[in-house]
């Protein structure tokens, strides 16, 4: 039997500590901590990887706090288009769904997708028709949409017409939520669930979906979810060249992680950020913005939150 361990993102686009009250900070971390639990419960039950992750991503999803789900962020449109994917490491399976409107969480679209055994990918009224044949829970645009997503979508057209969208910051721009776990099989998983970016263009589909870059699990290596500009991550394929550097080059999950996010992404001046879980246990969330939304519980079963650089302990 393994030893079973979780870790969460939500996010690199973290405002800076001043931008929340401290009652915003503590039911932001709260909310992390609330992820890693439901994970957590599935995989000290015997649960799978594939459960936990989509279990953490769901509370996240749920959270008003994260741009995923409830709190998305909405495109040029003033419309919500949201994408989302899962991947077993184990026989690789995956399931993804993109341009979703209607469906309350992506991340069970994503995993209905899996277990359909079908198509890996589907996008925009199909993924939303495939969704409601499954069963899930549908609703109105309105749902997804909080008063800081609107705040951001109004400052980012604003900046876009004064030509100063570079000084924008991480949070007005982005964010994310995904989790990875490693079950007491031995078996890895990652999910991976956004709204994109804040005055995305409408159809515009990021690395989120896109198995391989925001989301990649592969049994006996790693499990990776990804957050930051996810044009970029496409290109650098992210979730798969970090495992790749652990399969071929021998690197340990935090090198490989750390190279991917900080030296190879490094040069364009984005953010971005990735938690990362090797075949043992060992976590990584190396991310190059002020902070990150993230968290994970040890196989000593120590729970741990962050949102910008010192990392607290709350109970399990
Ligand atoms: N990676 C996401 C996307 O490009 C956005 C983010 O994580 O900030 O859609």
């Amino acid at each position: 039997m393994t030893e079973p361990a979780i870790a969460i993102h939500a996010g690199c686009g973290v405002m800076p500590r001043t931008g929340l009250s401290e009652a915003d900070w503590e039911a932001a971390r709260q909310d992390l901590a609330a992820a890693l639990r439901a994970g957590w419960q599935v995989l000290k039950g015997g649960g799978s990887a594939l459960d936990a992750v989509e279990a953490a991503v769901v509370v996240m999803e749920d959270s008003p706090h994260f741009n995923a789900g409830h709190g998305a962020a909405l495109n040029t449109a003033a419309e919500h288009e949201l994408d989302a994917s899962i991947m077993g490491g184990g026989d690789l399976a995956a399931g993804a769904v993109t341009l979703l409107r209607h469906v309350r969480n992506p991340i069970r679209a994503a995993r209905a997708l899996l277990e359909a055994g079908g198509p890996v990918m589907l996008g925009g009224a199909a993924a939303d028709a495939f969704a409601k044949e499954a069963g899930l829970e549908m609703v109105d645009q309105a749902y997804f949409t909080t008063e800081r997503r609107v705040e951001a979508l109004v400052s980012l057209k604003q900046r876009a017409q004064d030509g100063t969208i570079r000084s924008a910051s991480e949070a007005e721009k982005h964010g994310t939520v995904g989790a990875v776990a490693l079950d007491v099989n031995g078996h890895l998983a990652a999910a991976t669930s956004t709204g994109g970016y804040n005055n995305k263009p409408a159809g515009r589909i990021g690395d989120s979906p896109l198995i391989g870059a925001g989301t990649y699990a592969r049994d006996g290596v790693c499990a990776v979810s990804g957050t930051g500009a996810g044009e970029f991550f496409i290109r650098h394929v992210v979730g798969h060249e970090i495992s790749s550097r652990v399969a071929y080059l021998n690197e340990k999950i935090a090198e490989a992680a750390g190279h991917v996010v900080l030296t190879d992404l490094a040069r364009y001046g984005i953010g971005a950020g990735v938690v990362a879980i090797d075949a043992v246990g060992n976590v990584t969330a190396p991310y190059n913005t002020e902070g990150m939304f993230r968290g994970w519980i040890t196989p000593d079963g120590h729970l741990s939150v962050g949102t910008h650089a010192d990392i607290i302990s709350l109970p399990l």
